[in-house]
């Protein structure tokens, strides 16, 4: 066994928990280190605490000189904590955060030095952004973009670091990261959603969208993981043969969960409390080492600040408990990968779940019109909902039976199928009143109070009504949620300003009644949107045939997914509603045909050097005893030893057949990869590299894992699937 192999599992058997100090109480904690409502009120003078607060609520601007109080309270309460440096906080095109730590210290006259914290540096930054993916928009020589002030998102201490959310945008104006859009797009259906709510209640003034994501995880002792270059540099294995038991079992979901993994969770979770985000749920999921952790959903711009937050803290606890986090989809063959369901709803400033049935007929009408309206929407834009979730680790996960298929569909349940259905049959025009009264008690009045319990569970389904929410399942486990989020907000926006206009033109002109304006729209948006719906078996190769028939998109790579984000469609809707422009989205494109082609290269590159440097001389290694061993028995039994020696010359010759398919698929996928690197344009080199490169990684990994049945365990250098995802 390689020393590196043997010391990664001999250090795992040995580990001991990480004590960790019984967590205080959760409600005593929570939200300590962030400078949320209580913390202003006491360190804001009243007017700040005012401008701010009509900041967040109705996205007025806040005014230089209270910039200036607003910074001076925080660095006060910052100090008072702890810190010593801020920084701003921004989530760039990497998908990841990114941040650059300053600190509270200026010199003055006198050699003597204060600590500052100006409205200036609150609100906007400079960081040298010519390192950050930009998609063209800026050249290197021209990287001035800033950073600029959340106050959406409140600033939280971390480690010693205050951090204020911010957008990152070119100085020509242009976004540069995730929230921006984000940001645009609950504004825009805030103003659609609450245009709507307000035919049914006049009260409504603000809607907000949100969302409670489920983050799913592997963690792997971090000896083992490091132990593994493929893990260590790409996320994932690119081989290693099935262990002999699996997932079959399934005596891992919800299962008791190992010591190390609760005092890693414990430890997790009292971060998370300090940093206010509302962690609740903690379980084993169906793989062996994978985990799920959920919170209570938020406002949908924090929610996503708080997992990205997440992600981050997750990463840096596990180094204190010596365990690696894995958030790649599929890092290992034949076992289930891991996702992001995100729980997604809309909520008015009256206290209303807008997808919640309600207790009176005019309540479920109001949920009936957001449900169906949010159907109709994904309907429309099923290909630029499916390329939000797209990339290269994602396309592992999507189609494998297991997460939901690459074909995007929304699942209702029977009982609403049966509403949907008799809503089907409204009368062409106005409504006679016994018709009205049918309606009010036998379909609108049929949709119970609750449907959660009711609701089938169809996990098959990547886009499912749960009861009061959707709930969008196909999102990646390592992925931004800003990008599904942005989508869906803006889809159900656009769809939601076409209905109104459609409603008001029967109202206007037709001299309609509103409900019955309503409900002859709701009609043919029913019949309009019947082939999203799909309550079967969503793993199914019928499933496959039959969506084909329907026309919708089953796109199962990224870069044929990711056309849909460039295409007019797309364009003409995100620069209706003022989220992205079409340089904007152009350069997004192309930043993201890049990563999955870096991506890929990356795999390629690793996959070559494990099999040529660690898996081939292991083989030729084990081959050379066999051979030795060959020569002994002929020593031994002379012209008979051909019948004593068959098992071994017979693994001599599978050997090197391997090896030889081994290399022949290296050299060519090494050509094909040269080939793709002189494409300039990226689209089309992330096609080269999809289409023309990873599929030698399926032949390489076949022919290597073949190898790992067949060598001495002993000399094995990389550490097995088995003690990967067995040993902790
Ligand atoms: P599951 O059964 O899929 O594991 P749960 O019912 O426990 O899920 O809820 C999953 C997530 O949905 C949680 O994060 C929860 O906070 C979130 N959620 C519940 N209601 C809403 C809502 N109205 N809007 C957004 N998310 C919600
Ligand atoms: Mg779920």
């Amino acid at each position: 066994m390689s020393t590196l192999r043997f010391k990664a599992i001999y250090e795992t058997f040995n580990r001991k928990p990480v004590t960790v100090n019984e967590p205080p109480r959760r409600s005593e904690i929570f939200g300590t280190n962030v400078f949320n409502e209580t913390a202003m009120r006491q360190y804001l003078t009243k007017d700040s605490f005012k401008s701010v607060m009509d900041a967040i609520v109705n996205g007025s601007k806040i005014d230089r000189t209270v910039a200036d109080h607003v910074s001076t309270g925080m660095k006060e309460w910052a100090i008072s904590k702890g810190a010593t440096h801020y920084t701003h906080w921004f989530q760039p095109l990497t998908g990841a955060t990114a941040e650059k730590h300053d600190a509270f210290f200026e010199t003055i006259d006198g050699g003597m030095a204060i600590e500052k914290f100006g409205g200036g540096q609150l609100v906007q930054q400079e960081p040298d952004a010519s390192s950050f993916p930009n998609g063209g928009i800026r050249n290197t020589f021209e990287a001035r973009g800033y950073t600029a002030w959340d106050p959406t998102s409140p600033a939280f201490i971390y480690g010693t670091t205050l951090c204020i959310p911010t957008v990152f945008v070119a100085y020509t104006g242009e976004a540069l990261d995730n929230k921006t859009p984000l940001l645009r797009s609950l504004q825009v259906v805030d103003q659609a959603a609450t245009a709507v709510a307000k035919y049914f209640d006049k009260n409504v003034t603000k809607v907000v969208a949100t969302l409670g994501w489920e983050q799913e995880y592997f963690l792997i002792d971090r000896s083992l993981a490091a132990s593994r270059p493929d893990i260590s540099l790409a996320g994932r294995t690119l081989l290693g043969h099935a262990s002999a038991k699996g997932q079959q079992l399934d005596d891992h979901y919800f299962g008791s969960i190992p010591t190390r993994v609760l005092n890693y969770m414990r430890d997790l979770e009292t971060e998370c409390m300090l940093l206010g985000i509302p962690v609740k749920t903690r379980h084993n999921e169906v793989a062996p080492n994978q985990f799920e952790l959920a919170p209570i959903f938020e406002e949908a711009n924090l929610a996503v600040d708080h997992n990205s937050l997440l992600m981050d803290v997750m990463t840096k606890v596990a180094d204190r408990h010596n365990f690696k986090v894995l958030f790649h989809e599929k890092p290992f063959a034949g076992i289930n990968g891991s996702g992001k369901h995100n729980n997604w709803s809309l909520a008015t400033s009256t206290g209303t779940n807008l997808l919640s049935p309600g207790s009176t007929p005019m309540k479920n009408l109001q949920f009936l019109t957001f449900f169906i309206n949010t159907i109709k929407a994904v309907n429309e834009y099923e290909e630029l909902l499916r390329a939000s979730i797209a990339s290269a680790s994602n396309d592992h996960r999507l189609g494998a039976n297991e997460a939901p298929p690459a074909i995007i569909s929304v699942f209702i349940g029977s009982q609403l199928t049966e509403v949907l259905d008799e809503l089907e049959k409204v009368t062409d025009g106005k409504l006679s009143p016994q018709e009205k009264t049918d309606l009010k008690l036998n379909v609108v009045g049929k949709i119970p109070e609750i449907l959660l319990d009711n609701t089938d569970r169809n996990r098959t389904s990547p886009f499912a009504f749960t009861g009061n929410k959707f709930e969008f399942r196909a999102a990646g486990s390592s992925a931004n949620c800003a990008n599904p989020m942005t989508v869906l907000n803006a889809i159900v926006a656009k769809q939601l300003i076409d209905f109104k206009a459609e409603v008001d033109v029967l109202i206007d002109q037709q001299k309609m009644k509103k409900d019955d304006a309503i409900f002859n729209v709701l009609r043919e948006y029913i019949k309009q949107s019947k082939r999203i719906r799909f309550e079967g078996d969503g793993y199914g190769e019928a499933w496959e045939k039959e969506a084909k028939k329907r026309g919708l998109s089953n796109h199962k790579t990224t870069p044929e997914a990711l056309k849909a984000k460039h295409s007019k469609k797309s364009i003409a809707l995100y620069e209706e509603l003022g989220i992205l422009n079409k340089v904007e989205i152009e350069a997004r494109h192309e930043i993201e045909v890049e990563e999955y082609a870096k991506r890929i290269q990356i795999e390629g590159r690793v996959l070559g050097d494990i099999a040529r440097n660690h898996v081939i001389p292991t083989a030729i290694r084990y081959q050379n005893i066999l051979i030795e061993n060959v020569r002994g028995l002929k020593e031994i039994y002379g012209a008979g030893f051909k019948k004593v020696a068959s098992e071994q010359m017979q693994l001599i010759e599978e050997i090197s057949e391997h090896i030889l398919k081994i290399n022949a698929s290296i050299t060519a996928m090494i050509e094909e990869r040269k080939k793709a690197n002189k494409i300039d344009n990226m689209e089309k080199r992330a096609f080269a590299y999809c289409e023309k490169v990873k599929p030698y990684f399926d032949e390489i990994r076949y022919h290597c894992d073949k190898l790992e049945l067949l060598v001495d365990d002993e000399l094995w250098p990389l550490t097995k699937y088995r003690e990967l995802l067995f040993t902790r």
